[in-house]
């Protein structure tokens, strides 16, 4: 086994080294120190390494394996602990020095057109527009002080990030060290620098830690952006380093930062300075050259290593962006050209059928697996029989798929000239895929449905619906785990959950074996998760419960508006059909739907048995601590992510209605307020062309704090 204690490129291994004397490995320490930080430069700063990476590891092996041999030569700033030693401030609230901002949108050459007239007309001439890709990836601003790297942090809400110093340590192609000459340019050499860009994943980094994910039975990232920000934001560091993560870097937190003129000279800067740029720029003119720059992008997108979503145009001139300035979102001078909806072709492998908890039937393309607009589409709902043949899609078919960013994949039809002869036409289900039980297609009605009061299939979805965020929203209870519960026969209607115990959590199996062969079961600490996101449960507000209880036609708004006019479940149960289609939002088939569904004894059953456990059965009556009904007639739609209050978007939903607000799921007319949190989508461009007044977390937070809107 002599191989063994050798490393791969001559050095000694770690049996090897633990033989030095105490002196001997003092001096290998510092040496070692030494040579590790020379390469470290060389490798992060000047892109030039001159060992191999395997090397660099070894080396980086043989000291830790002799600082732990040798304990009384470790030292905190050693490059073995530089990883490692910042776990403890992982994610740590950093404060941006200047606010980080998201970019305007414009969705099509219309609008880009629009936008650069408005410029124009700012400036009085169309000043020169700096062209970049827009990298599907995730915002990080680097701090470098003297010349070195000492901060890392993410967009987060724009003022506050998240520390991922140590992360980004590990990111390869971040320099540690500015080079030398760059320095020249800092116009004030004594202060921190602050430079922004993207991190991103490689379209085949992102398919091959899937297949990795696959094979070892973890979750997959949805899209190469999100395996980014994902492997950026890990708690250990270690695994960070082992993702293929890379960057581009494009702007300074300052402009007076850097004794420069604009954007584009700020590019050959940074590149200047060691980091990497995007190569595809252009210093544009006229509004033709801005158009062409984005059709060539455009074109050139799906053969690019990564992903670009659109393309960002920057009036170049510092001085100009300053005097445009920035609304509460984005800068005035700058617009984000959103690249239009991704169609490819893939192979239709599959029509199956899903039962929804309503009993629906609808079918589903299964598809071979294609990355559309940065995500991987498989499946892609068909609606319904009609739209199936409508479309004429069949199984063997070459079918056209088309999504747009975060949208819905859709399946357009089929590439019919491709066509295989032995193609199947789909026939609808005669009977239930999960009970067997026959299906009907009610009178004016495109959907299949199942009756059946016992399919399987439909109370797992009931059972997701109730643990999900809308209803009860019980933190953890995932699919995996409601399968098994029902599987093993200790879940089978919703009032199951509260009489589970921690033993039964803690033992139940989660599919997955260890290296003896061994059933690897949940465990304590989870179901001790899961049991106290069970009990948080019970005080789920009332029309939270009803919403939770899956009744066909009664969503979250139409349990709200029922609620008001019957606030506990005995004034529901003993109200008539009539009485109900009186309430507000309810209509003949919702009044009938609640009506036969409190008159059946499994579902009264349930009830009872929910009552029983302390799931809450009334709306909780205005009491005298009560919140003040300020906000009584106001409507607010809610966006993004409220990062910095780190509230739920129900939760934050449930604190304007307690002030009698009423909350709604998109922007209209009528809407009072937008509130928008970190990465708002399409509603905030909505709420904007409406002229709907939006309020970002701050503004929020005030509105909890004073139960008063604020005058905009
Ligand atoms: P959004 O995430 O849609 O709000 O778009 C704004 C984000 O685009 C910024 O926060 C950046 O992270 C990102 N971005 C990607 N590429 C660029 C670029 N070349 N210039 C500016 N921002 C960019």
């Amino acid at each position: 086994m002599a191989s063994d204690l050798k490393g791969g490129d001559g050095l000694p291994s770690h049996e090897a080294v633990r033989e030095l004397t105490a002196a001997e490995a003092e001096a290998r320490i510092q040496a070692l120190r030494q040579e590790i930080e020379h390469n470290t430069y060389l490798y992060y700063a000047l892109d030039a390494p001159e060992i191999s990476d395997a090397a660099y590891d070894s080396l980086m092996r043989e000291l830790k394996a002799l600082e732990e041999a040798h304990p009384q030569f470790a030292t905190d700033d050693s490059p073995t602990k530089r990883v490692g030693g910042y776990i403890e401030k992982q994610f740590t609230p950093i404060r941006h020095a200047e606010r980080m901002y998201s970019l305007d949108n414009a969705m099509d050459e219309e609008e880009l057109r629009a936008w650069m007239e408005s410029v124009r007309k700012l400036y009085g001439t169309l000043p020169p527009l700096c062209c970049e890709l827009k990298i599907d990836g995730s915002s990080i601003a680097l701090t470098y002080r003297d010349g070195l790297l000492v901060q890392a942090a993410t967009r987060g809400d724009g003022t506050t990030g998240e520390d991922v110093t140590a992360n980004m340590m590990g990111v390869a192609d971040v320099p540690r060290a500015l080079k030398k000459d760059a320095l020249d340019a800092l116009a004030h050499p004594e202060r921190p620098l602050e430079l922004r860009g993207e991190v991103y994943m490689p379209k085949g980094s992102f398919e091959a830690l899937n297949l990795e994910a696959q094979a070892e039975g973890r979750k997959q990232f949805a899209n190469p952006r999100n395996a980014a920000a994902g492997s950026l934001r890990q708690k250990d560091p270690a695994i960070t380093r082992e993702r293929d993560l890379a960057t581009f870097m494009y702007s300074v937190s300052d402009n007076a930062a850097l004794k420069l003129k604009g954007q584009w000279e700020l590019l050959q800067w940074l590149k200047e300075a060691g980091f990497h740029v995007n190569p595809d720029v252009a210093l544009c003119q006229t509004e033709e050259e801005v158009i062409a720059f984005c059709s060539s992008s455009l074109e050139k997108r799906n053969s690019l290593p990564y992903e670009i979503d659109g393309v960002v145009v920057k009036v170049n001139d510092f001085a100009l962006q300053d005097a445009a300035g920035f609304t509460s979102r984005a800068p005035k001078w700058a617009i984000a050209f959103k690249f239009p909806p991704e169609e490819k072709t893939t192979l239709l492998r599959d029509i199956t059928v899903q039962v929804g908890r309503t009993g629906v039937l609808t079918p589903v393309a299964e598809l071979e697996p294609v990355l559309i607009a940065g995500s991987v589409v498989s499946r892609a709902t068909l609606h319904n029989e009609d739209e199936v043949h409508r479309k004429d899609v069949r199984v063997g078919d070459t079918v056209i798929v088309r999504k747009a960013g975060d949208v819905i994949p859709e399946v357009l039809g089929a590439v019919i000239t491709l066509r295989p002869e032995d193609a199947l036409m789909w026939e609808a289900p005669k009977t239930c895929p999960s009970c067997g039980m026959p299906v009907i297609r009610e009178e004016g009605e495109a959907q299949l449905r199942c009756v059946s009061i016992d399919c399987p299939a439909q109370a797992l979805e009931r059972l997701l619906h109730w643990v999900s965020r809308e209803a009860m929203d019980i933190d953890g209870m995932g699919e995996e785990i409601i399968r098994r519960l029902v599987e093993t026969g200790r879940v089978s209607d919703v009032a199951d959950f509260y009489s589970l115990s921690e033993d039964d959590l803690a033992n139940l199996s989660t599919g997955r074996v260890n290296k003896e062969g061994e059933t690897i079961t949940l465990g304590h600490p989870t179901a001790r998760k899961l049991m106290s996101a069970i009990e948080a449960s019970k005080s789920r507000p009332f029309d939270r419960v009803i919403g939770g209880l899956g009744m066909r036609h009664i969503g979250k708004n139409t349990a709200t508006d029922l609620v008001e006019v019957y606030p506990s479940m005995d004034a529901l149960m003993q109200a008539s059909e009539e009485e109900l289609q009186e309430v507000h939002g309810i209509g003949e088939r919702a009044a009938a739907s609640i009506w036969a569904f409190l008159r059946t004894p499994d579902n009264v059953s349930v009830i009872e048995r929910l009552q029983a456990a302390g799931v809450s059965m009334a709306a909780v009556s205005p009491s005298e601590d009560a919140l003040p009904q300020t906000l009584s007639g106001l409507t607010f739609v809610l966006t993004g992510t409220l990062t910095e209050l780190r509230m739920s978007r129900e939760e934050a939903a449930d604190q304007l209605k307690a002030r009698g607000g009423k909350v709604s799921s998109s922007v209209s007319g009528k809407t009072s307020y937008l509130i928008a949190g970190d990465n708002p989508g399409s509603k905030y461009d909505k709420a904007v062309k409406l002229r709907v007044p939006v309020l970002d977390e701050g503004q929020f937070k005030a509105l909890m704090d004073t139960g008063e809107p604020p005058v905009l």
